[in-house]
């Protein structure tokens, strides 16, 4: 199981270092696994120099859709790339929410960082209408379809998506075994329809929204679920520890 945080606007560089001397003692104390952690950007340095020796991987919660040049405020994949940083979150629902960021500007995003060999986890979801309206797989069909616009096959080793409801983030309601397990084969439906049975079943497919010890073990055992991407959860290392040692198979 892929065990993800995604902290959000949240920890400094003082207690990302402090959350990550606590996450390597415990994962050479037997809570070793499939961590990937996503600070905030000014604290990126920090896993670059306390992560790039260990197991644990790390990446940048946003990047520019542009590589270099004026674009103020921004961050390159390729400075990602150079401090040793494995992947990109890609089209979370708050920077498509909050930033306008399109389907177009995950398709870029994409390209670029797949462009430097970085991995990229692009995320998708339905808002609580949508899914009331029943158009949740019209939904994550189009947000796949239009992020890997052109591409003739899907490299798996680089590529990975987190289902997250939008309705289920951060609110403390989390989808159901069965909401999530129909997703999940229905996000891999897509991907056999789109590009092959292989690229379907080989594709790792996160869900994320209110992940917590108390919910994970159960979401952890359906088919089709290779791991969490976690918000809340995730800033206590104690929690982030709990999940992994849960779900572990
Ligand atoms: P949450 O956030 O676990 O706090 O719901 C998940 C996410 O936004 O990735």
């Amino acid at each position: 199981m892929i065990i993800a945080g995604n902290w959000k606007l949240n920890k400094s560089p003082y207690e990302t270092k402090e959350f990550l001397q606590e996450l390597i003692t415990n994962t050479n104390n037997g809570c070793d696994g499939d961590f990937i952690v996503f600070p905030p950007q000014v604290s990126l340095m920090t896993c670059s120099d306390l992560l790039n020796e260990s197991n644990i991987q790390w990446g940048a919660q946003n990047i520019c859709t542009q590589e270099s040049g004026a674009f103020t405020g921004e961050t390159s994949v390729k400075h990602i790339k150079e401090m040793g940083g494995q992947y990109t979150l890609i089209g979370h629902s708050e920077r498509r929410s909050l930033y306008f960021e399109s389907n177009e500007d995950t398709h870029k995003k994409l390209t670029l960082t797949l462009a430097q060999g970085v991995k990229a986890m692009l995320c998708i979801g339905e808002t609580l209408e949508q899914r009331n309206q029943g158009e949740t797989k019209a939904v994550l069909e189009k947000q796949i379809s239009e992020a890997f616009a052109g591409m003739a096959s899907l490299d798996t080793q680089k590529i990975l998506l987190a289902y997250e409801p939008v309705w289920a983030i951060g609110t403390g309601v989390v989808a159901t075994k069965e909401q999530v397990a129909e997703t999940h084969a229905d996000i891999r439906s897509i991907l056999a329809t789109k590009w092959d049975q292989n690229t379907a079943s080989s594709m790792k497919i996160l869900y994320g929204g209110s992940v917590k010890p108390a919910n994970c073990k159960e979401l952890g055992e359906l088919n089709g679920v290779d791991g969490f991407l976690i918000g809340g959860a995730s800033l206590k290392t104690e929690s982030f520890c709990e999940i992994n040692q849960l779900t572990k198979t």
